[in-house]
């Protein structure tokens, strides 16, 4: 089983070229840049532990990766969620169906309380005791330096092997954890990191930064529209099966499309730099996804 340790491939797109660092390739169930935040606690040895506690949306990447680490730990996940989609609950898919096969219970707030509580409401509420291990939506945590950590060693050995110059590390973020570690770890080391919000702008991200603890952040790129979470452009569609034609590489269909939107305008005015792209996974929310924009746009 690798969980560290990826590799980083070059490939060009656009008439550019660029290195991809490969986390994707991690594990097929605990994976991306949610295993690299989870790898803390994969290593926790602590026997009172009988369940995980997490919440989020029913088709979230981090569902998935928390109902794996819960299965190689032993644990019981209960992962609370708003409502589960009608559809989804006839016909699971996804990380949804992948997560209750490795055991997980998704819970809607409303099946197990009176109360209209917002899921992390319930939980602090009533879910936290001694045997409970609880991760705050989409893993941002302090928890998730050590783990993102690592990948950036991984990344500062690879340019030093490489003799890499002028590295720029882009990803895009949603809660922005791993940016801003990764940044924290790189900066030292005269690495820039780039990103983009994909989720809320940007003023939003600097606020999910700050409740992080951190002081000094990446480069925030933007576009000149607003970008909604969740919603399918054609844009967007269009850059994803672009990027799969170019390299052979399938990208996530949620936040890659976004930064690779704000790459292609930044990539022009920073010719010296070298690019290096790290793939966060999320390959199996595709499964949801891409039978959405098919539907809309054709395949
Ligand atoms: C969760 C996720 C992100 C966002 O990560 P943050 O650390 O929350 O910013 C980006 N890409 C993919 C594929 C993800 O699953």
């Amino acid at each position: 089983m690798k969980l560290s340790q990826t590799p980083i491939t070059t490939h060009s797109y656009n008439g550019v070229s660029f290195h991809l660092k490969r986390d994707d390739l991690l594990h097929p169930h605990f994976s991306g840049n949610k295993a690299r935040k989870l790898m803390r606690l994969l290593e926790l040895e602590d026997a009172s532990i009988t369940h995980l506690i997490g919440y989020g949306s029913a088709q979230a990447n981090s569902l998935l990766s928390l109902a794996a680490l819960a299965e190689m730990k032993g644990w019981q996940l209960e992962f609370y969620v708003d409502h589960i989609p009608h559809w989804l609950k006839e016909n699971p898919i996804g990380n949804y169906r992948q997560a209750l096969a490795l055991g997980a219970k998704v819970i809607p707030v409303s099946d197990v309380t009176d109360e209209d509580l917002h899921p992390e409401a319930y939980i602090k509420a009533y879910r936290l005791s001694d045997n409970c291990l609880f991760v705050p939506e989409g893993g941002r945590s302090t928890i998730a330096e050590a783990g993102i950590a690592l990948l950036a060693k991984e990344v500062l050995v690879w340019k030093t092997t490489e003799q890499v110059n002028n590295l720029v590390v882009a990803l895009p973020s949603g809660t922005g954890t791993t940016a801003l570690f990764l940044h924290k770890h790189l900066k030292q080391h005269g690495i820039e990191v780039v990103t983009c919000a994909c989720v809320g702008g940007t003023e939003y991200l600097i606020s999910q930064f700050e409740e992080l603890g951190e002081q000094c952040f990446p480069t925030i790129l933007e576009m000149d529209y607003k970008h909604h979470f969740g919603k399918l452009y054609r844009a967007d569609f269009e850059v994803w099966n672009a990027l799969k034609e170019s390299t052979g590489v399938e990208f996530d269909l949620l936040y890659d499309p976004l930064m690779w939107h704000c790459l292609s305008r930044w990539l022009p005015k920073n010719e010296d730099k070298s690019l290096l792209y790290i793939h966060q996974g999320g390959l199996i929310g595709n499964e949801s996804m891409l039978p959405r924009y098919q539907r809309k746009f054709g395949a």
